[in-house]
């Protein structure tokens, strides 16, 4: 079954937000010696696939609006050296294959894409008083990608969306990839890209930045420094406040957090930083307005394409042409480990309007409201692109009366609209709990590879029971075609376990 990025399936995986929220909030942790470790990046259900998809999307708009000097400038190669640098800091997996590109605006800004896409205004390059402030820039923005606000805010917004209705969550799949990134608090538009940051997501910015400063060799108290000398200046540098609001007190938590830190010989402004800055003064920059007007043109997409800085994806994410639900010959998706396999022992599981039995070692991500979404299923057999074992339940509202084959029949096109779902054959009565309702078997690619990593078939075996008040229960079990037969005596005793 795939996700949709707004659709339906994408919300049953959302569900868990509420009880992870909490969890983000950094703490700080010193290993020995006194070195302060990065705290871990939190948890979010949207994939990091899906972020650096959603990521890639707002770079290649970018691209379309904005300046960008080529990769061969020494202003994008110092910026890149110095990204480097800051990223060895952080522990590889959770680390992102980060990118550093240089803008040719005039202001002070920054910012930086899910999955790592990083963008350094040239004026925040000449305003940076030392290489240590402008690591200090980077070293923020990096700490938004590495602790995944930006789908951390995606997940809120879409969890605000969920509690809105069941009807709605089901059939009010809308916005696309933009809906996505502005959900994300991404918005690209008219040479301008607005982050929403909260203030917590700023505090622990500014925490795990000042650590990856420390830990790189650059004295934290630089980034202090430079959000002070932005905040005095007003003028130049208001974009990239308003996208990063001040916490508060801003230098003096900088100042609190690394006060315990081990006195270290920090980095200091380098040869090649100076003549980079010095360089950098000479470089055409237009002004945000300029910027804004020439996105309207086309002139920034064909001056990009001229000086050959052009978007190139990162490892493993497809460009955005290729995006579309096209089957290819892998899923990209590794192998599910054999724990999907459901244990046999059951536990049953009160989900408000149904009980139903689950295996043991299947999770259940549920919602906080009565009649919301459900997922049953394995940890590893969700991937970002979909759920290739276990079970979806959801519930539908229908206009008017609808008799239950009217009401599969606009469950199944509903479930269509979100890819590539075939039915094969016909609906079938089926009883459920003394329930009359019917039986569709659908087909569709699953987000799993086969044994030799190529695409494979997934059976999808819909079931859908009317309720009293005229709406319906539905339930997909789903496994890749290969597997079905193994997974079929669980769905059954599932069904059978299944009580109103
Ligand atoms: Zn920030």
């Amino acid at each position: 079954m795939k996700f949709q990025m707004n659709g339906f399936v994408m919300r049953l995986a959302i569900v868990t937000v509420i009880a992870s929220l909490s969890l983000t909030l950094a703490y700080q942790c010193l290993a020995q010696g006194g070195v302060p470790e990065l705290p871990g990046p939190g948890n979010t259900r949207i994939s990091r696939e899906q972020q650096q998809q959603l990521g890639f999307q707002a770079a290649a708009e970018v691209y379309k609006q904005i300046p960008v000097l080529p990769d061969s400038s020494s202003e994008t190669q110092f910026v890149r050296q110095l990204g480097q640098r800051l990223v060895a800091t952080i522990p590889p997996e959770h680390s992102w294959p980060f990118e550093f590109h240089v803008v040719a605006q005039k202001e002070i800004n920054a910012f930086a894409l899910p999955g790592g896409e990083m963008f350094v205004n040239v004026g925040t390059i000449t305003a940076a008083a030392n290489e240590a402030q402008l690591a200090g820039v980077m070293a923020h923005e990096m700490s938004h990608v590495y602790m995944q606000h930006s789908a951390k805010q995606m997940e809120k917004a879409q969890l605000t969306q969920g509690l809105a209705g069941l009807a709605g969550a089901i059939f009010g799949s809308k916005g696309g990839t933009l809906g996505s990134l502005a959900q994300a608090g991404v918005q690209v538009g008219a040479g301008m890209v607005m982050l929403k940051y909260s203030r917590g997501d700023e505090a622990q910015a500014d925490e795990v930045g000042a650590m990856i400063l420390y830990r790189a060799g650059y004295n934290p108290q630089a980034m202090a420094d430079f959000f002070k000398t932005l905040e005095s200046q007003g003028g130049s540098g208001p974009q990239f406040l308003s996208d990063h609001p001040n916490p508060g007190n801003r230098e003096a938590a900088i100042q609190k957090e690394i006060q315990g830190w081990p006195p270290k010989k920090y980095q200091t402004t380098g040869s090649a930083f100076t003549q980079v800055r010095q360089q950098a003064t000479a470089v055409k920059t237009y002004t945000a307005d300029e910027i804004a007007k020439g996105a309207k043109t086309g002139q920034w997409d064909a001056l990009n394409k001229q000086n050959g800085a052009v978007l190139k994806s990162a490892a493993g994410v497809a460009a955005p042409e290729t995006t579309s639900a096209k089957s290819s010959n892998t899923t990209g998706n590794p192998a599910p480990s054999n724990d999907v396999m459901p244990g046999s022992r059951l536990l049953t599981v009160d989900l408000g309007p149904m009980r139903i039995a689950r295996p043991e070692n299947w999770d259940v991500i549920a919602a906080q409201q009565q009649g919301q979404s459900i997922t049953i299923a394995p940890r590893s057999g969700i991937v970002s692109n979909g759920i290739g074992y276990g079970v979806v339940i959801n519930g539908a509202s229908f206009k008017g009366k609808a008799t239950i084959d009217e009401m599969t029949a606009e469950i199944v096109r509903s479930l269509q609209s979100g890819g590539d779902l075939q039915v094969v054959g016909k609906a079938t009565p089926i009883e459920v709990a003394g329930v009359g309702g019917r039986s569709v078997t659908m087909q569709s690619t699953s987000p799993f590879p086969d044994a030799r990593g190529q695409s494979q078939k997934e059976r999808d075996w819909l079931i859908t029971l009317p309720r009293p008040d005229g709406s319906a229960i539905f339930l997909v079990f789903v496994a890749p075609e290969s597997e079905y037969e193994r997974l079929s005596p669980t769905f059954d005793r599932m069904l059978k376990s299944a009580q109103f």
